[in-house]
């Protein structure tokens, strides 16, 4: 009997597999601190996580892992969700970036899927254009209350699998130039968005499944797209209409010609030679590395556990 007998049926190898998995996970708030929980029992051993806030009072209705002792601390959110992370496995591997995740692309271009649990739409285009280069999963969560008028709210959300040269977020109507347009000028006047615990925790909830399915041979044949519609109202999270028509479409926001090209910032291109250098044990021949080396390569090498 091991701690994940019960999770058994995802396959012979599913638990080093997890383990062996690396996700990144921008946006430790509301929605990515459920994320950060479950794929902790679960299993998956690597993480990047990435946020540049600290917990404050507003987030405590919904910060899963923060404790009120942390306001007075000012704890940052990835502490949060490292301690969270280390408090149910013995040796993850962890690389928290308390910093945008623009500061974070040479650790997150190695996470095998990437959860992007932001507010703004201009940031989840970006981080999704980012993820497609790099040929990895990218998996949309967001949530959003609408005033109906007459005091009545109706809770609603999406969670998105975005594929490389499958349909995108923009494929699905999630970003619109009218909607980044309208957000552009709101900037800094928008004042907080709604937010609750329990719809943030269906839409992750609903993410982690889609990490399952990707990682372990549970799924024989994994999703490629999934366009998935939260009625918080209703207490639903049902395919959108949109989902089967977008299945085989080819996106036509993201050109084959940005897709795969690892090699766009010539700096990444030398950590990743280095990365490779250390791989393949041949770095005691090479020069000493100077100062400007010495962090990402020790970040390099805490990432492989060296
Ligand atoms: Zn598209």
């Amino acid at each position: 009997m091991t701690r994940f007998d019960r999770q058994s049926f995802l396959g012979a190898d599913s638990e080093s597999r997890l383990y062996a998995a690396t996700l990144g996970l921008v946006g430790l708030g509301g929605g990515g601190s459920h994320i950060v929980q479950q794929t902790g029992h679960l299993g998956i051993g690597g993480y990047v996580v990435v946020d540049p806030d600290h917990i404050t009072e507003t987030n405590t209705n919904r910060l899963i892992g923060g404790a009120l002792a942390d306001l007075k601390a000012v704890t940052t959110k990835v502490a949060i969700a490292e301690r969270l992370i280390r408090g149910l496995q013995e040796h993850p591997r962890i690389i928290p970036v308390h910093d945008t995740w623009h500061n974070a692309t040479g650790e997150l271009k190695r996470c095998d899927i990437i959860v992007g649990a932001v507010d703004s739409f201009k940031e989840r285009e970006q981080l999704e254009r980012f993820a497609r280069r790099h040929l990895i999963p990218y998996i949309d969560i967001g949530m959003d209350v609408h005033d109906l008028g007459d005091k009545t709210y109706l809770i609603g959300g999406q969670v998105i699998l975005s594929m490389p040269g499958k349909a995108c977020i923009r494929c699905c109507g999630l970003i619109t130039e009218e909607r980044l347009t309208l957000e552009a000028n709101k900037y800094g006047a928008a004042g907080s968005r709604p937010q609750v615990v329990w719809s943030n925790g269906a839409l992750a909830s609903a993410a982690v499944g889609l990490i399952a399915q990707l990682l372990t041979p549970w799924f024989k044949e994994p999703p490629e797209f999934v366009y998935l519609d939260y009625d918080g109202n209703r207490g639903t999270l049902v395919p959108n209409d949109r989902m089967e028509l977008l299945r085989n479409k080819i996106c036509p926001h993201h050109p084959p010609e940005e897709t795969g090209d690892p090699l766009f910032d010539v700096r990444e291109f030398n950590r990743l030679t280095a990365d490779l250098a250390l791989r393949k044990g041949k770095l005691a021949s090479t020069p000493a590395p100077t100062s400007f080396w010495k962090k990402p390569l020790a970040v390099i090498a805490k990432f492989l556990g060296l």
